[in-house]
């Protein structure tokens, strides 16, 4: 299938294409003549257009950001969607691409200046905000927070501050293995990882501090395609209890906000030995992801959770009554060109 039609929205699932801006470091002879979108005052539209060897192929997306849209027009586009957090729905937001192509920037950003701070510090202000305007209405709000990353199939726990036994902090070429973090999913729709630290949180600096943290204890590997590419999957989860003391009224929402790995193929990351045991675990994780989605948006009856760590870990928020939102990050670079299609293909494919 080479061209995807107009996609209606369907159900709780959207797709979101960035295209981040040429960079100095795209070399001698990049150019960003390959894609074509109409611009418009707020850099966005639906439409994405992408030329590999003069051969047009026309992609529609539910939103597509242009290279010159900002954190904050991104930001939004998706406050809603973090917002029903707050009213007890379970949201799972992703980025993915190749590396290099803008998922950090677009999650995290550059959390140090104002203007390039990403949706996941923009949203958890929104969540604090909207929370603190609440409690005259009654409502009150407990959050804890944790974060993980999933790599090579196996879970770390960013937030561990011991490094004894399954040393959860070392970091090394090959990966050491961490504990056997146990995922449970109760009746109620609750997720368990056993031994995750999970941190309640009061306010945005709180958070902020374990930002750091957790970046700090992110896996980073080097390929050819960036010297440091992320080879793991960074989930941040954020938990809401809120209980109206004058109804007695009570919600429980998640938010999930998710890094992917980066999404390069084998042959251009030249991967061999350890690096094509991430790349394959990779692979399958991004492939089982897909599935899950696909087969949500097609509302099957069998939804292939337990194929990858990562989407049996977002089972509760990956399912029909919650809510999903994938960015697919482009790098708008003659030379990615290819990337970009098989990006811009997956993607259409879950929409
Ligand atoms: P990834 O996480 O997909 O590997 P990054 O988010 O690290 O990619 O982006 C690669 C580089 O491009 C970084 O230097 C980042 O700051 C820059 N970048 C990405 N998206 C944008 C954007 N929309 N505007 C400005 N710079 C960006
Ligand atoms: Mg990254």
């Amino acid at each position: 299938k080479l061209h995807n039609t107009i996609l209606e929205l369907k159900g709780n699932i959207r797709v979101f294409c960035r295209v981040r801006p040429l960079l100095p470091d795209d070399g001698v002879g990049a150019d960003a003549s390959i894609i074509s979108y109409p611009t418009s005052l707020e850099s966005q539209g639906r439409g994405i257009d992408l030329i590999q060897n003069g051969q047009k192929f026309p992609f529609t997306f539910d939103k597509v950001f242009n290279h010159e849209a900002s954190q904050q027009n991104v930001f939004l586009e998706i406050s809603q969607l973090v917002q029903s957090a707050l009213d007890g729905y379970k949201v799972c937001i992703f980025a993915y691409g190749q590396t290099g192509s803008g998922k950090t920037y677009t999650m995290m950003g550059k959390p140090e200046a104002q203007e390039h701070k990403g949706l996941i510090p923009r949203s958890l202000e929104q969540i604090f905000q909207t929370s603190q305007s609440l409690l005259v209405q009654g409502w009150k709000f407990k959050m804890q927070a944790s974060m993980l990353e999933i790599y090579n199939e196996t879970i770390r726990d960013l937030l561990s501050t011991s490094r004894a036994g399954g040393s959860d902090l070392t970091r090394t070429e090959n990966g050491v293995p961490g504990k056997q973090y146990a995922i449970k999913h109760d009746a109620n729709g609750n997720t368990h990882v056993s031994d995750l630290t999970i941190v309640d949180v009061c306010s945005i600096s709180e958070i902020s501090s374990l930002l750091r943290q957790a970046a700090q204890s992110r896996s980073v590997g080097k390929t050819q395609m960036n010297e440091y590419s992320s080879r793991s999957h960074f989930v941040f989860t954020l938990r809401i209890f809120g209980v109206n003391e004058a109804t007695e009224q009570q919600v429980q929402g998640v938010l999930n906000l998710i890094d992917l790995a980066g999404s390069e193929r084998l042959s251009r990351s030249g991967a061999t030995g350890d690096r094509l045991k991430e790349t394959q675990a990779i692979n399958k994780s991004l492939s089982s992801l897909s599935d899950v989605i696909f087969a949500l948006a097609k509302k099957e009856d069998h939804i292939p959770y337990r194929n990858s760590k990562l989407t049996y870990l977002l089972q509760p928020c990956l399912g029909r009554d919650s809510k999903t939102l994938m960015f697919v990050n482009i790098s708008p670079d003659s030379p990615s060109v290819g990337e970009s299609l098989c990006s811009l293909r997956f993607a259409a494919r879950v929409n």
